[in-house]
């Protein structure tokens, strides 16, 4: 791949540094059908080992005490950061940071580690794909929704349909469409479909308190994974704070960083920036897809990477955004 060596020629530029945004790593690459950015573990290695070649990986901690600070950062700077907790994170993608000596973070949604439960944009991909149903309808608000089920393309279609509807909404509407349509499958039906894609299964507190042993640092993504923006008042103080008090009760230790779930702007307001700075948080990470300006920074709301599954790509963007 050509584009792997094309960043050795950047010229070092050291009032900008990036946050990478990793999901998960698997053994197996996962169905192309099934839209996510989980990736393999050779595509993982090796992006890896060109970030340690060719870029200076510190960890989240450092980062935002050289902002803080003013310090100057090394050039070609990046931050290693996981979102979701996925089992895969401790299984395998650990073993490969800890052989670089990379730093890295891990973003916990407390209340899904805590009930082994599995994100419902996960569940919905798998049961839209691998469910038995090939139609389902729904009555959301004053329209019909119809999702035709019947090709992996309308499949796919009918994901990002549910996805969008659900991700930027109130909890109480969130709760009443998923609601119906977790209904239109069985117990065992959706038991079925997960135990086909172990990359979505949450990691355990036994295996976020070994992460912690081995130096890895444990942030806050929200206690039950909802967008907060959308949310009242003091359901968003409810989802900062008892992830908050759960990660300090299962973990033990300082856990200083939060993650906005779904991080976009539509996840994000003022009200709820305040809200983690005041539940005490030193910096909190977005989605929004920037470098970091080390000249004004806002720490809570330091944009990220998102590391999808085509590395070359990533490299690519990579190297743009580190040139002037
Ligand atoms: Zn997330």
């Amino acid at each position: 791949m050509r584009l792997l060596g094309a960043h050795r020629t950047l010229p070092d530029i050291p009032d900008r540094a990036v946050i990478l945004c990793f999901h998960g790593v698997t053994e197996r690459r996962l169905d192309p059908d099934i839209e996510c950015d989980v990736l393999t573990l050779p595509a993982f290695r090796q992006l890896l080992d060109v970030l340690d070649r060719s870029f200076n990986v510190v960890s989240l901690a450092e980062m935002v005490e050289a902002l803080v600070q003013g310090h100057a950062l090394p050039p070609r700077c990046i931050t290693i950061t996981f979102d979701d907790g996925y089992a895969n994170n401790a299984r395998l993608a650990a073993e490969e940071l800890a052989a670089r000596k990379m730093p890295w973070s891990v973003f916990l949604p407390a209340g899904l580690i805590e009930s082994g439960g599995w994100q419902w944009v996960d569940d919905v991909r798998v049961l839209l794909q691998r469910g038995s149903r090939k139609q389902l309808q729904f009555h959301w608000e004053a329209s019909d929704l119809l999702l035709d089920l019947r090709t992996p393309k309308l499949r796919l279609q009918a994901v990002r349909t549910v996805h969008e509807a659900c991700r930027y909404v109130s909890e109480a509407v969130r709760r009443i469409r998923l609601g119906e349509l977790y209904a239109c499958y069985s117990e065992d039906e959706i038991a079925s479909a997960r135990e086909q894609y172990p990359a979505f299964a949450p990691m355990t507190w036994n295996q976020a308190r070994e992460l912690q042993s081995a130096g890895v640092d444990i942030g806050n993504h929200s206690y039950s994974h909802i967008a907060l923006a959308p949310q009242p008042t003091d359901l968003i103080h409810q989802e900062v704070a008892s992830a908050r008090d759960l990660i300090q009760q299962r973990l033990g230790g300082y856990h200083p960083h939060f993650s906005y779930p779904y991080g976009r702007p539509e996840a994000i307001s003022p009200q709820a920036e305040a809200i983690i700075r005041e539940a005490g948080y030193r910096c909190a990470v977005t989605l929004e897809q920037n470098t970091i300006d080390f000249r004004h920074p806002n720490l809570l709301q330091l944009p990220r990477l998102i590391v999808s599954t085509d590395v070359g790509r990533v490299l690519f963007g990579l190297w743009q955004r580190f040139i002037r």
